[in-house]
């Protein structure tokens, strides 16, 4: 690979030690040492790179921040890692389109205080926003609190960049929310995991900045009433913007190692409730809010201003962080299961013979269910660990990811769960777009 010394617009890492951060992502998946790592800062070097990996036959892999949770870019053997951070461009909003773009570059951070800085709202919050890249939210189609009313990522991509497997730049839709001239390739793109092409940049649109939040502490008598809460709500009329939760044991675990807040948290489970809507934070609202749960609301702290706010979503933000401490070797999924069904979820689960805890996303019904010592186990112990877990969800009408992907930690789940017809459709079209696998070959399919 001596042709790598002389990649135009590329910044090349070859040495063993540079190349050690890049075996792993935040999932518990760590990979070989790629061949080498490029950062690319022009189409000349992807351009050169694609039409090697092709003659040569290696693949590529995409990165953006490396805190995905699925092993996405974790290298393949004898890969390239394609770090994106590099990727010139910058952040433009257009108020008058209610649009913003940016380059895969950007961090989500970024992204988000631009539009913010105009009164605009980019609504996608995975809880990695503040480490994750624009590119990397974009490929794995981040969900996150907010998805409860807001939905995903893909939900508000207007156009995508992609340098595509002919080694050229393509634009996928414009920048308008009205656009229906045939399918839309964007949003294969959008959650493809990388498979398809390596996305460049693009435009998204924005929402005027919500002008109130009600962020509500909702600490539950008894954590058996935890899956019946969004039942309650949404059959009174309120969507939350987000609807978190911490079960009994997470809880227990926060409260004792956790920070000083945390240490004060009540109750048995928790909820973190948050509403957005236009007279949230006004005394009827609360009113209706609070009779409407009845007595599981008895405790219910209402924050008074943004630092009270901030604070509890930086326990929310940091409860993986913190267990993954407690717990190096946990393993942490992220099912989900219909709203509907999370009362049998729950009880089904506590009586499988892995012992599990969860918190996450309940508005949504996206549980990151951990298997806190998961450590010791090898590929295949973990695989059976996982089965009842997974076979569960989708008996109830749920799927393996809901906002994670499939990357290849769930890599073996997928191809198991997933209808054969589904897999060659998605074969036929992975060969369509990129017949010499040149794009993160080996993950998902
Ligand atoms: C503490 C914590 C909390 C998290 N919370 C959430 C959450 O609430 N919701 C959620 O959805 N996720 C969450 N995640 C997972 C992860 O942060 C997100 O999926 C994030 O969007 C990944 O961005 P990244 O830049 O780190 O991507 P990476 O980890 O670098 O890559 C992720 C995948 O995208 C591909 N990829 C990256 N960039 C490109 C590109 N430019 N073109 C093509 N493919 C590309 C990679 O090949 C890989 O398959 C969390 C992670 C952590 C560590």
């Amino acid at each position: 690979m001596d042709w790598l010394d002389a990649l135009p617009d590329a910044r090349v890492l070859r040495t063993p030690a540079a190349l050690l951060d890049y075996r792993r992502d935040e999932s518990h998946v760590v990979g070989p040492l790629p061949r080498a790592v490029v950062r690319p800062r022009s189409v000349a070097a992807l351009r050169e790179l694609v039409r090697r990996a092709g003659e040569e036959g290696f693949t590529l892999v995409p990165r953006g921040a490396g805190s995905g949770k699925a092993g996405g870019c974790v290298p393949s053997p004898s890969s390239v890692v394609v770090d994106l951070s590099d990727w010139p461009g910058s952040i433009v909003v257009n108020p008058a389109n209610l649009s913003l773009t940016a380059p895969a570059s950007a961090g989500l951070a970024a992204v988000k205080a631009a539009a913010d800085g105009h009164g605009l709202w980019y609504p996608p919050d995975p809880n990695s926003w503040p480490l994750c890249s624009f590119g990397g939210s974009l490929a794995t189609n981040a969900g996150g609190p907010n998805a409860c009313k807001y939905g995903m990522t893909r939900r508000w991509v207007l156009r995508v960049e992609a340098l595509m497997a002919d080694g050229e730049v393509h634009g996928f839709g414009i920048e308008s929310i009205k656009q229906n001239s045939g399918p839309n390739l964007a949003h294969w793109l959008i959650g493809g995991e990388g498979l398809f092409g390596l996305i460049l940049g693009a435009s998204v649109a924005l929402l005027p900045r919500p002008r109130e939040h009600l962020t509500v502490l909702l600490p539950l008598p008894a954590a058996g009433l935890l899956p019946a809460l969004p039942a309650r709500l949404f059959g009174a009329g309120l969507l939350p913007s987000a609807m978190e939760f911490w079960d009994a044991a997470v809880l227990a675990d926060l409260r004792a190692h956790g920070p000083a807040e945390a240490r004060r948290w009540p109750g048995e489970a928790l909820v973190l409730l948050e509403f957005d809507d236009a007279g949230c934070s006004h005394a009827g609202f609360i009113e209706h809010l609070l009779e409407v749960l009845g007595d599981w609301g008895e405790a219910a702290q209402l924050a008074t201003g943004t630092a009270q706010r901030e604070a509890l979503w930086a326990i929310r933000r940091m409860t993986s962080t913190h267990l993954k401490q407690r717990f190096p070797g946990k393993v942490s999924e992220d099912v989900v299961v219909p709203r509907d069904r999370l009362p049998e979820f729950f009880e089904r689960l506590a009586a499988l013979d892995t012992p599990t805890v969860s918190y996450g996303h309940l508005g949504d019904g996206n549980l990151h269910v951990n298997l806190l010592h998961a450590g010791g186990l090898d590929e295949a112990a973990l695989d059976e660990a996982l089965a009842p877990l997974f076979a569960l969800c989708i008996e109830l009408g749920g799927t393996l990811s809901g906002e994670h992907g499939i990357g290849l930690a769930k890599r073996a789940a997928f191809l198991r769960h997933t209808d054969p017809y589904v897999l060659s459709a998605l074969r036929a079209i992975k060969q369509a777009l990129d017949p010499q696998g040149v794009f993160n070959a080996g993950k998902v399919l």
